[in-house]
């Protein structure tokens, strides 16, 4: 039987979505609007140890700028011994001469950012939203049907129980359902690419330095893990993957060490694989009446860069922006001109940061001479020439686009 604990169906907000980018929304607005009733639809049920599957083995980097907010919204201070501290970034091409190193000192920042494992996250927010009486979850469940009418959204779930809300916030990840119902229509880009993610563990210390090499094999991350470990971000094509996943430990490991090269050292093993296929998708709206789409529901991108979820950290920044300057939202947070202003706060950094992504992917991917000439004019220019390093490295830090007051 589906989880909840909730006698009344009438509620400010719902969110479609109980993963990264949902619980997160859930917590800040608790901590905003603490009179709000939010409810959380949660399609997988509680693993084993409570934290929801969506918190998987991944492990991410988060900018500077993302690591500012978790720390104005009280999460930071639990998370921040199990973070590591990125002090420098190699990017390079592998075979060619071009190559860009970032630093946090040439920025004046401590770090560039700081990568964790996602779980570590998981486990707070299950922990924190578990406190809060206005929070509801329906779990394991998913929407069935969405009815917009004029103040609210009818809701419909498969359980049988029906919701009303003023506003309907979709956050079910890039396959979602709940986008489609509520009218949304998507275009999809398959990149025929997987991602294949692993811990590595070092033989030395990785010094707090993040590597993303470009090589023949596809290209390689590695985000330095608190202890002597390397988290792993491998994109390869379709086939590639298979081959690679069917490897056994001792062999993957020393499949890694052998197309990204010794720059960062000698790779001692790896653990569990997991892998993700990788697909561009963007909708053709960000709000529809009285729904709004965030995180991977808005923006599913190729994890090459490392944006999906500093994006979806600041769609959840300018959605409580415009809950805030509306005069509307107190009494309706679904109101036209909150949806309005989070639109056009959103558009923009959302274009470039897709464009910016799929730029990497595209030119990256390409073995031609041409384009492998242009790339590494490319990375060699920015080595050189300062200011065209700095977007990169402001891209890093998540610092392209910033909300003040939340
Ligand atoms: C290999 C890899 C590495 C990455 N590295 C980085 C990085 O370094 N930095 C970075 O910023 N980002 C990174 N990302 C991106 C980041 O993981 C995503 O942006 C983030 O997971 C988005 O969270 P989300 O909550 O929007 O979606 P998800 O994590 O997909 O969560 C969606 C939730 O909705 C639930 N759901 C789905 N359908 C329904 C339904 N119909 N009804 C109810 N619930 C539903 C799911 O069960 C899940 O809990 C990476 C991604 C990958 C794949």
């Amino acid at each position: 039987m589906p989880e909840t604990n909730s006698s009344n169906s009438t509620f400010d907000l719902v969110i479609a979505g109980g993963g990264m980018a949902g619980s997160l929304l859930a917590w800040c607005l608790s901590q905003a609007w603490p009179n709000w009733r939010i409810a959380i639809i949660e399609r997988q049920s509680k693993a084993q140890n409570n934290v929801p599957a969506s918190f998987d083995s991944r492990s991410i980097a988060l900018a500077a700028g993302s690591v500012a907010l978790l720390q104005r919204w009280e999460l930071w201070p639990d998370l921040v011994a199990k973070a590591c501290p990125l002090e420098q970034i190699w990017v390079s091409d592998r075979g060619h001469f071009g190559k860009t190193r970032l630093t946090a000192a040439e920025y004046q920042q401590a770090a560039l950012g700081q990568v964790f494992e996602v779980e570590h996250l998981g486990n707070l927010l299950v922990k924190k939203l578990a406190q809060q009486s206005t929070v509801t979850f329906f779990q394991p469940d998913v929407i069935n049907a969405v009815t917009p009418t004029i103040n609210q959204q009818q809701i419909q779930l498969s359980s049988g129980t029906e919701l009303n809300a003023k506003l309907l916030v979709i956050a079910e990840g890039g396959l979602s359902q709940t986008r489609q119902l509520a009218g949304f229509t998507v275009s999809s880009d398959d990149y025929q690419q997987t991602a294949i993610i692993a811990n590595l563990a070092l033989a030395q210390s990785h010094q707090h330095t993040a590597f993303e090499r470009f090589t023949e094999h596809g290209p390689i991350a590695l985000l330095p893990l608190t202890g002597q470990r390397y988290s792993l971000v491998w994109t390869v094509d379709r086939h590639a993957a298979e081959d690679l996943l069917a490897l056994d430990d001792a062999a993957f490991t020393a499949a890694i060490q052998q197309a990204f090269g010794y720059r960062a050292g000698i790779i001692k093993s790896s653990g569990a694989r997991a892998q993700y296929p990788l697909t561009l998708r963007r909708p053709d709206n960000i709000v529809r009446h009285r729904t709004a789409l965030l995180g991977n529901s808005l923006h599913n991108l190729h994890p090459i860069a490392g944006q999906g979820f500093n994006l979806a950290i600041r769609d959840i920044q300018a959605l409580m922006l415009a809950l805030a300057d509306s005069n509307d939202a107190e009494a309706d947070p679904g109101a036209y001109r909150v949806l309005r202003q989070y639109q056009q706060l959103r558009e923009q950094d959302i274009k470039r940061v897709v464009w910016f992504t799929d730029a990497l992917v595209r030119g990256f991917s390409n073995n031609s001479r041409l384009v492998a000439l242009a790339r590494n004019a490319g990375l060699a220019a920015m080595l050189l020439c300062d200011p065209l390093k700095k977007p990169l490295a402001m891209q890093a830090m998540g610092q392209g686009q910033s909300y003040a007051k939340y």
